[in-house]
């Protein structure tokens, strides 16, 4: 199976993507988000890291590699998706870096497109299970039972970066990096471009075969 990193603007697909693929290709789903998410908030980087995540900024790349390299390092063999990470340059050299010496290969690069006024919508109507990572949307995908997880039963939850304001300070950072990014993956050869509103997992599927 081919290693993929997803290159995508905020609420591009990236987290239902990878959860599909993990559930019919056993795929290991590494999302830098969640991994920042699953530090406990009451602590010292916690509160660092929130701070950042509220106001649409980036964590720090060192921040980043720090919960991000045990991830690499366990992966026993298995294949990854990445997912959130890189968000800059020096991510992605560091990415080629760490993948190097732990002899790893990153496979593939996606590239989800997806326009800016779905993007919004997507963000607005977003509600996220913190237990089973399922994400649902008050406009395209309800839960049977308002504010209640369908697989798992648990709360549903907003995240705190999900609002305009926040958004667009996001999706400004998505444009301002993913330039530098592009072009580093496809001078690598292993960029591959797709349309974030058809289909995007039929497209995927095609090519990670
Ligand atoms: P995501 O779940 O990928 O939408 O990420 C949510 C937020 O976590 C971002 O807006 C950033 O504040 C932070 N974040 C996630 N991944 C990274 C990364 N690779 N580098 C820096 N910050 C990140």
């Amino acid at each position: 199976m081919k290693n993929i990193l997803f290159i995508a603007p905020p609420a591009g697909g990236k987290g239902t993507i990878s959860s599909k693929l993990v559930h019919d290709y056993g795929y290991i789903h590494i999302s830098s988000g969640d991994l920042l998410r699953s530090v406990d908030k009451k602590s010292d980087l916690g509160l660092v890291i929130e701070e950042k995540i509220s106001k649409g900024e980036l964590v720090s790349d060192e921040i980043i590699f720090s919960l991000l390299e045990d991830k690499l390092r366990n992966l026993k063999g298995k294949a990854f998706i990445l997912d959130g990470c890189v968000r800059n340059i020096n991510q992605a050299k560091k990415l080629t870096e760490i993948l190097k010496v732990i002899d790893i290969n990153l496979d593939l690069v996606i590239l989800l497109n997806v326009p800016y006024e779905s993007l919004l919508k997507r963000v607005l109507g977003r509600q996220n299970c913190p237990n089973c990572k399922e994400v649902y949307n008050i406009y395209t995908k309800k839960p049977l039972n308002e504010g209640i997880c369908d697989r798992c039963q648990n709360n549903l939850i907003l995240r705190s970066d999900d609002n305009e304001e926040t958004f667009k300070v996001r999706y400004q950072n998505y444009l301002n990096s993913s330039k530098d990014i592009i072009e580093y993956y496809q001078n690598a050869g292993i960029l591959v471009s797709i349309d974030g509103e058809n289909d995007p997992y039929k497209s995927l599927v095609s090519v990670i075969k």
